[in-house]
């Protein structure tokens, strides 16, 4: 049975959350509009005012409901994590608000997953509590969509692993208290079991942070960039700070990305949405040639087309999240990658149109829509590019396929037409 109904008690959830997205996280995006602000835990102005937020949504039992309940989540399952996610992509601020911000809910669900029970005492249960921040430490400047291609690696001494190597768009590296860090460990293995992963105290000595590249809407000057161009420089870290077994980190890392894509696009879906409230505010608000911009029908094709690829886009999403809520774990990675491989387009068409409607304001930072614009080449690249998830789609599907028995396709008119006539000859007879 098919049922796009929400029953109603989680309905009041879902309107509170919107009433709340809107009034209190919305506004925060406008006071502190830098993406460093919601990372930096020293920003004492910022914090006074999330704290109290923060404990409202906790009240509410809507506090870092990504996770399950044995880690104080609700485990609401992803398709109603889906409709909350949308709610909570609307605003920058809203996953801080809400304890399910990226990196740290990734970095959260592998310690939970992987981590020792000193580990997650340590590192998983203040990240949970929203009282620090983490960094992964995966890409490497020659590096990204491959990791067989990494170098950074670890070897042991005595007691110790020692990290050598670099790693660049390591998110937050300057604000983390801890980082996750991918190194190769056993050169020998095949290639997928080469790299383990580490748990590194920031204030660990060797750890140099060389720049932080600034993203599209970043000031220049990197005063706000949070992308860390990071040096391993002979790290070292006791032998318990493994997380997962040695030579598993491809395991450990796909574990962390799946998810992280989806939560990604659930909220792309809730950002787009506002766009689109805004591309019809202005068609109903502003006049050219004697008419409102929407009796244009330029303009309407752009906002249809807007609403249908969102839709699409949507539905695309929900069911990748049913697969996730009713089949064995595994069983959506296809339909991940279909969603990760049509995010960049929907968010670059959809933005870009929302752009452009607002005419030269659209191309300023007095709307969300500039940042929303710059989001999109940014999400169509970070958890592996469009292409690599197009790839993992075609081969899946090729996979199922099997060459035709001759010549001709199967489904070939001239054959096929020889079945009927053989199956229905004799009543075609005068
Ligand atoms: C905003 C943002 C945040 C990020 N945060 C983190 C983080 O916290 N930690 C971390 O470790 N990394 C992070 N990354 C890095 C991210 O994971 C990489 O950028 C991503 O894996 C792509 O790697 P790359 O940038 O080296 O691009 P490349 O791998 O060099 O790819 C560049 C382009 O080459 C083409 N291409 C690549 N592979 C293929 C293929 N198989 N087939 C066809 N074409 C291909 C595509 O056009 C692709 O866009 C972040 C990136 C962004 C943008």
């Amino acid at each position: 049975m098919i049922d796009f109904s929400v029953e109603p008690e989680f309905q009041e959830k879902l309107d509170w959350m919107n009433k709340f997205v809107r009034e209190e996280c919305e506004l925060l995006d406008v006071l502190f509009p830098s993406a460093s602000d919601m990372y930096d835990m020293k920003n004492t102005k910022a914090r006074r005012i999330v704290k109290p937020l923060q404990e409202e949504v906790k009240k509410r039992g809507l506090w870092a409901c990504h996770l399950g309940p044995e880690l104080g989540g609700k485990g609401y399952g992803q398709v109603k994590l889906a409709l909350m996610n949308e709610i909570i992509g609307r605003s920058s601020w809203a996953p801080t608000v809400f304890g399910c911000q990226a990196p740290d809910s990734g970095n959260a669900e592998i310690l939970a997953m992987f981590g020792t029970e000193e580990q997650k005492k340590k590192y998983l249960q203040p990240l949970l509590d929203g009282e620090i921040v983490s960094c992964f430490s995966m890409t490497e400047p020659q590096a990204g969509a491959d990791p067989l291609e990494f170098t950074c690696r670890a070897w042991r001494e005595g007691d110790e692993w020692v990290i050598d190597g670099e790693k660049w768009f390591s998110s937050n590296a300057r604000y983390a208290s801890f980082f996750i860090v991918m190194a190769v460990t056993h050169p020998q293995n095949r290639p997928h079991e080469r790299m383990s992963m580490f748990l590194v105290d920031a204030d660990t000595p060797g750890i140099e942070i060389i720049r932080n590249a600034p993203l599209l809407l970043d000031n220049r000057d990197g005063s706000d960039a949070a992308s860390g161009y990071v040096r391993y420089n002979r790290v070292r870290v006791p032998l318990d700070a493994m997380l997962g077994e040695p030579g598993q980190a491809f395991k450990v890392a796909q574990a962390r990305l799946g998810g992280g894509r989806i939560h990604h696009c659930m909220r792309t879906v809730g950002l787009l949405q506002r766009a689109i409230e805004m591309m019809l505010e202005r068609a109903v608000s502003r006049r050219t040639k004697g008419k409102l911009l929407g009796d244009h029908q330029a303009v309407q094709l752009d906002i249809a087309d807007s609403i249908i690829e969102l839709e699409q886009f949507r539905l695309l999403v929900l069911k990748t999240a049913w697969i996730i809520d009713t089949q064995p774990h595994g069983a959506a990675r296809t339909h991940i990658a279909m969603c990760k491989a049509q995010l960049g387009k929907v968010f670059f068409d959809i933005a870009r149109r929302a752009v452009h409607l607002h005419g030269a304001l659209g191309v300023t930072q007095e709307t969300p829509l500039a940042k929303m614009w710059a989001g999109a080449p940014a999400l169509a690249v970070a958890d592996g590019p469009t292409e690599v998830h197009q790839v993992q789609v075609a081969k899946a599907f090729l996979k199922t396929a099997t060459p035709a028995p001759g010549l001709f396709p199967t489904d070939h008119n001239p054959t096929r037409l020889e079945e009927a006539k053989r199956k229905w000859g004799h009543l075609l007879e005068d």
